[in-house]
């Protein structure tokens, strides 16, 4: 376990808000609590449960949207992630998060987003490179390489995806996607598709997604978390994004078809088990897809992480070049290798 932590890791699937401190999360509660906006004790029980089946993780998510919607709030948990995903040596972490809208405080896509990016620069413990490098980096807050102790500091590559969430109408996908654009100077390097998977239909979001597509923002669809939604996973398979999220329920023409069209899966080990998505890791469809060749980015939770389902999603896509540490890639087909060979 300590020699996982000390590896080079690549995070390319973690949620802001799903990636949150519980005992942030709690702190935040208890403050609301006090004020009599919330119910502290029903929020305790719910953040401090294990194992959540897919409703339960979407209740919890409806209530961490109470909690964390607002600006200093989202600036902290943003340092606070990047400072625990550094601290289990992650070289390059893809944050994704929803672009969220609060009248009542002020709030809109665009300063949820700045919050975010507050909260990047406002990280200490470690050197955040977010700006990318064909940039201008005057935006960036100059950040020190040594530390008071004359440390060299660690350093993160963080990039932002932003979500659309499937409870929005298409127009504030749009409007998701026109701010992704603008702020691709900012490090925001595509559009994810997340959220309830059993609300809302994905075509809602075509017109968005297409207008991100015209303009090569690349795209992630959560898609087949469901085994009620095939008619959707096609549609999703034929639309080929850059990237597909979890791809649990799939017939056998979609896996043919998914094998053949190289789309690279974001394989979500912990969470799908501890969600009862999969029963057990022996049963994931991973190991199907890994020995298929077929480009995976995938846990290292195999190996007893003990983060919580949602936070530990540590992942390989092989043809990745944004990444600069090669280092990662062979680090992880060593981890599925070993997985692999202990089961044999
Ligand atoms: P946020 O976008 O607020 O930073 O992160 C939390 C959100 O990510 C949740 O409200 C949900 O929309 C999305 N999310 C997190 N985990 C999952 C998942 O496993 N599946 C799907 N479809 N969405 C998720």
């Amino acid at each position: 376990m300590e020699w996982c932590l000390k590896q080079p890791k690549i995070e390319l699937h973690a949620h802001l808000n799903g990636s949150a401190r519980d005992s942030t999360l709690l702190e935040l509660a208890r403050g609301l609590g006090e004020r009599g906006v919330v119910d502290f004790a029903t929020i305790e029980s719910v953040i401090r449960k294990n194992d959540r089946s897919l409703v339960e993780c979407f209740k919890l998510f409806d209530l961490i949207r109470i909690l964390t919607t607002d600006h200093a709030a989202i600036t902290r948990i943003t340092r606070e992630v990047i400072e625990d995903f550094a601290s289990e040596n992650v070289v390059y972490l893809e944050l994704r998060t929803t672009p969220k809208k609060n009248e009542a405080i002020g709030m809109s896509k665009r300063s949820y987003i700045q919050a975010v990016l507050d909260g990047l620069r406002s990280v200490d413990a470690v050197d955040v490179d977010f700006i990318p490098s064909n940039v201008n980096k005057a935006n960036s807050k100059k950040t020190l390489s040594i530390n008071d102790n004359g440390v060299t500091k660690t350093k993160i590559f963080v990039r932002l995806l932003l979500s659309i969430d499937r409870q929005e109408t298409g127009e504030a996908a749009m409007e998701t996607v026109k701010l992704a654009l603008e702020m691709k100077d900012l490090g925001v390097v595509g559009i994810d598709l997340s959220g309830n998977p059993a609300v809302g239909e994905w075509d809602t979001f075509l017109p968005a997604l297409n207008f991100a597509r015209a303009h090569e923002l690349p795209i992630v669809l959560h898609c087949g978390e469901l085994p009620d939604r095939l008619e959707e996973v096609q549609e999703m398979l034929n639309f080929y994004p850059q990237r597909i999220g979890h791809a649990i329920f799939l017939d056998d023409e979609q896996w043919r078809l998914l094998k053949l069209s190289k789309i690279p899966v974001e394989i979500c080990l912990t969470s799908n088990v501890h969600t009862g998505c999969v029963t057990t890791i022996d049963d994931h469809h991973f190991i199907d897809l890994y020995k298929s060749k077929h480009p995976l980015l995938c846990a290292p939770t195999i190996l007893g992480c003990s983060r919580p389902a949602f936070l530990a999603n540590i992942i390989l896509h092989p043809q990745h070049s944004v990444l600069e540490g090669k280092k990662c890639l062979r680090w992880e087909r060593l981890q599925l290798t070993t997985y692999l060979q202990m089961k044999e």
